[in-house]
């Protein structure tokens, strides 16, 4: 059900009875000196491609950038603008509504404040002009539970023991635990700045020596099932 991989007469004819997409969210960012820039890219992918089978649902081509400010000054790092962001994703939820899709569920690995909050204010403008599709908002810290918390070692935060496990389980080709690291810098909170740079060495916070290849199969087989459940909740008619 990728939509990038059907023709367009496919997917008219899916339409008649599949209505939900899933357009998932990843960004291109330092993720430490041991996993490549697009870890986000790569989990957003796998998890709602899992999920989307088990569902029947569609899936639009992953977007691979995000707003990345902490890690901005990283080389590789490309970060979006918030405007940017907002306004790709208000076009994309007004293109899938009139392509006649009435759920359409952004979902997001690359969780930070300034990405949530953009891609939430695309969905709200649209909802506010148009009751013709539903949007949802989920993103990966969403699907992280008790479950997933008890299988883990240390706080989870970025490029750390439960990505970097993700990573071992679905690329591990591209994971060097070698150079794994264990970070926790002190970014000052109530600062405003355009990067955590000169308060991070590696880009990891957390620890990413704790993953292993096991513990990143259990995640994901965990992630994919909240991720279905929360899916099948808002396919369920609201009374
Ligand atoms: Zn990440």
């Amino acid at each position: 059900m990728l939509l990038e991989e059907m023709s367009w007469n496919i997917v008219e004819e899916m339409l008649e009875t599949v209505k939900t997409i899933i357009l998932p969210y990843g960004s291109c960012e330092a993720h430490g000196f041991h996993a490549p820039l697009f870890t986000d890219t790569k989990l957003a992918f796998e998890i709602a491609n899992k999920a989307a089978e088990e569902l029947n649902v569609f899936i639009a081509p992953v977007i691979p950038y995000g707003i990345c400010r902490t890690t901005r000054g990283f080389s590789g790092t490309l970060s979006l603008s918030f405007d940017s962001l907002k306004i790709l994703t208000y076009d994309l939820i007004k293109e899938l509504a009139e392509t006649g899709f009435e759920e359409i569920i952004l979902f997001t690995a690359h969780c930070g404040k300034s990405q949530m909050i953009a891609l939430r204010e695309a969905g709200f403008s649209y909802t506010k002009n148009s009751h013709k599709s539903k949007v949802f908002l989920v993103s990966a810290a969403d699907l992280v539970d008790e479950r997933i918390k008890k299988l883990t070692e240390s706080p989870l935060y970025h490029a750390d023991e439960l990505e970097t496990s993700l990573m071992l389980f679905l690329e591990p080709s591209l994971v060097n635990m070698d150079k794994a690291v264990k970070e926790t810098p002190q970014v000052p909170k109530y600062l405003i700045k355009t990067t955590g740079r000169p308060w991070m060495k590696s880009s990891v916070l957390g620890d990413a020596t704790k993953a292993s290849y096991e513990k990143g199969e259990k995640i994901f087989n965990l992630l994919v099932d909240n991720l279905v459940q929360i899916i099948k909740d808002f396919q369920t008619p609201l009374m």
